[in-house]
Order: structure tokens, then sequence, then C-alpha cells
């Protein structure tokens, strides 16, 4: 199979990296555009991100570095010279892990779309339209079938946007929708959670600020962790994604001196019947969702790993599992106030960022509505 070339906006950044990292290798995708800041544009990629590299796959120098690292960096702002790249041939679709206004964001996304580029997204600019699908592969990858409203709606041809929620949310997502998925109805979640540095970006949080010391406040991550799971547990109805009105969830999101890999601490009520723990370790250790016959490349072998020792999961040892992809989920115990308790891991610039955009993506494409 011919790989189907692609782009990545703002892929000088945290994510954007990451894309580059993640795509070095892969198997349907070959990284054929890249775009940034006007800082960035006109300078060869590797020198465009010199000592800012903070992949943990691949480096920029050494023997294994991506091809893409040799890429002419173009301004992401001038839609222009991604329709010229995909008169080449050589831009398919973008990837968007662009950081800047979210109104400067949803336009530019917008004006790609209209141009005939799907857009596959990781910021937050383009989450709450209605017409647009926020995709977890595992949870809702039906809500991808809206696209062909979508593209009715704003008279697109064949250009549309997919976004990814927010990196706080993952950990707890699949286990919650596994246990929805088995019938248990949740009604309320109190979450707790402590963010890894990389989710702020590069240069992120100054170091005399998270050297020693939590943060307990990011902004704008309590309102999203809390209502993103509405829209992904929604559904599609006619040209819109109507909202789940239940679980009701709290959630406290703090910064903490980690590199990457986001933990969750989770108490959770059932409504009705309540499964016992054994159960839920079942639901969970069993938890396959996305049909095997499509074999996507970056699909995690099992989404959810379970982890018995008392002290796990932690996020430097457990980031990593399958590929970065996988949620790790340990410490599950009933809760004194709730029904159940447990801690999850999820590394957040792979399976919160660019390797959830690219399994979105080979979803989209085994969907037929890529390539
Ligand atoms: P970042 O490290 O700050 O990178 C931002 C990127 O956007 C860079 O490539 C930058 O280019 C480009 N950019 C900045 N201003 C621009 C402008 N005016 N015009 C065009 N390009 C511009 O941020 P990040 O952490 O990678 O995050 C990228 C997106 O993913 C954000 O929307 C973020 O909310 C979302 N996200 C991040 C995470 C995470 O864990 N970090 C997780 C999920 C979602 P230059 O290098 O040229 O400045």
């Amino acid at each position: 199979m011919d790989k189907i070339p692609v782009g990545i906006l703002g892929a000088t950044g945290m994510v954007g990296q990451q894309y580059i990292a993640l795509l070095a290798n892969h198997p349907w995708f070959e990284v054929r555009y890249v775009a940034a800041s006007p800082r960035s544009a006109g300078k060869v990629y590797r020198a465009a991100v010199g000592g800012r590299w903070n992949a943990t796959r691949g480096d920029l120098g050494g023997s294994d570095s991506p091809a893409a690292a040799s890429l002419i960096v173009e301004d992401a702002n001038d839609v222009s010279k991604a329709i010229a790249a995909a008169k080449r041939g050589d831009c398919a679709f973008v990837f968007s892990a662009l950081d800047m206004g979210k109104d400067e964001i949803k336009a530019l996304e917008e004006s790609y779309a209209a141009a005939g580029i799907p857009v596959v997204s990781n910021a937050s600019a383009n989450r709450w339209t209605s017409d647009v699908p926020m995709l977890i592969a595992e949870v809702n990858p039906d809500h991808a079938d809206i696209i062909p409203a979508q593209k009715k709606n704003r008279n697109w041809d064949k250009g549309f946007i997919a976004v990814k929620p927010n990196c706080s949310i993952q950990s707890y997502m699949t286990p919650l929708w596994a246990l929805l998925r088995a019938g248990y109805r949740v009604e309320r979640i109190i979450v707790n959670t402590l963010q890894a540095v990389s989710g702020a970006g590069y240069p992120g949080v100054p170091s005399l600020d998270i050297v020693d010391n939590i943060v307990p406040y990011i902004e704008g991550e309590e309102e999203k962790t809390e209502l993103e799971p509405m829209k992904i547990l929604g559904t599609v109805q006619g040209n819109r994604i109507t909202n789940a009105a239940s679980p009701r969830i709290s959630a406290h999101c703090n910064r903490v001196p980690v590199v990457d890999g986001h933990t969750a601490c989770i108490s959770l009520e059932f409504g009705g019947e309540k499964p016992s723990i054994d159960e839920i370790k079942r639901i969970w250790t069993s938890f396959k969702a996305l049909p095997q016959e499509l074999d996507l490349p970056m699909a995690p072998l099992r989404p959810i790993i379970i982890r018995e020792e008392q002290d796990r999961p932690q996020p430097r040892k457990d980031r990593e599992v399958d590929k970065g992809m996988a949620v790790s989920v340990g410490r599950i115990r009933p809760c004194n106030v709730f029904d159940i308790r447990f801690v999850a891991v999820s590394h957040n610039t792979v399976r919160g960022a660019a390797g959830g955009g690219i399994l979105n993506a080979e979803l989209l494409k085994a969907k037929g509505y890529l390539g």
C-alpha cells in the first residue's frame, strides 16, 4: 500500500514532535509537510526545533533521526502553502497540534477544511462545535459518522474536522466506558488529576514554579475534564451530537513535577446494580473495543492494563506501556463515600495527544473518510 502523505500543523511543539517521532515508521502515513509559527517558517525542521526536541522516541541528530527532520517548515497561517503541497501530492490531510488563540485556531482549522484538507486536531478550539466529532477510538468510533453531515452543513467537499478530547480525561474515559458498555450505570464521579508538565507545552510551566511544588490550578482544565465526557458519551442525532446527561463529574486538576504521564485518582458511584471489584477487573481486563479486523497500527493490544501491586500505576513506570497507548489502572478498591475508587495513568503527549490523534486518523481511514 502506498503511504498517505500527511502534514503536521504545530509540528515544532511538544505534541508536534511526538507526531514526528511516532509517524517516523508508520505503515500507513508519511509526514511530507510541516508547518508552525512564522518564527519557525523557512527553517529546516531540525534547526527550527533545535534544543527543544523532547520526544522520547528517536532523536533529531542521530542515525534514527526521522526523515521529516529535513523538511522545510512552512507558516501554518498560510493555508495556500498546504494547498500547494496537497496539489503536489504531499499533504492529503493534516494533524493540528497548534497552540495559539482559540478563535484563531478555530478559524484556521476551518480554512484548511474549507480548502479540502481534512483536519485531525488535538486543539480544544473545535471540541464544542456540535457537528465535529470528539473521538476516543475505543469509546465513540460511531461519532465519526457525523462527518458527512458536517460537510453538508458547511458546504465542504473533501475537508472536515475531527478532534480528540483533553489529555486529562484520557486515563479514566476508557475504564468508565467499559463499565457503561457492560450495562452498569454511573451516576457520579470525583476525579483528582496529577498532570505532567509536558501537558503545558514547551517551555511550559517555569521550573521555579514546579520543582519541589504542586500547582493546584490549570486554566480551563477542570471545565474540560467535567464536560468533555458528556459529548463523548453523547449520541449522533441528525446533523449534531447531543450530549449525555450523566455522569456528574467534579474535578480537581493539579500540575505536578512529572515530565510525562497524567495520573487520575477517581471515586465513582453507580446507580442501580453495582458490580463487585472482581467483576470490574474482569470487565477491564477483557475490554477490547475496536473491531479487531480493523487492525489499526496504533491501537493498543489491550486498552486497559490492570496493575495489582499496591503502589502502581506510576507515571514513570507505566506511561510507556503498549507504545504509550494503553491506560494503566490500579488500586481498585471500595470507596467509603461512593462505591469504588481507583488510580489511572496515561501518557499525555502520546495517548492523550499525538498517539490518540494518529489512532483517530487510522479509524477515519478504516471508515473510508481519509485517503
Ligand atoms: P507547544 O509545545 O507550545 O507547541 C505549539 C505549536 O504551535 C508550535 O509548533 C508553535 O510553533 C505553533 N504556534 C504557536 N503560535 C503560533 C502561531 N501564531 N501561528 C502558527 N503556529 C503557532 O504546545 P503543545 O503542548 O504541543 O500543544 C499543541 C496543542 O495540543 C495545543 O492546542 C494543546 O492544547 C493540545 N494538547 C496538548 C497536550 C500536551 O500534553 N501537551 C495534550 C493534548 C492536547 P513555533 O515552534 O514556531 O513557535
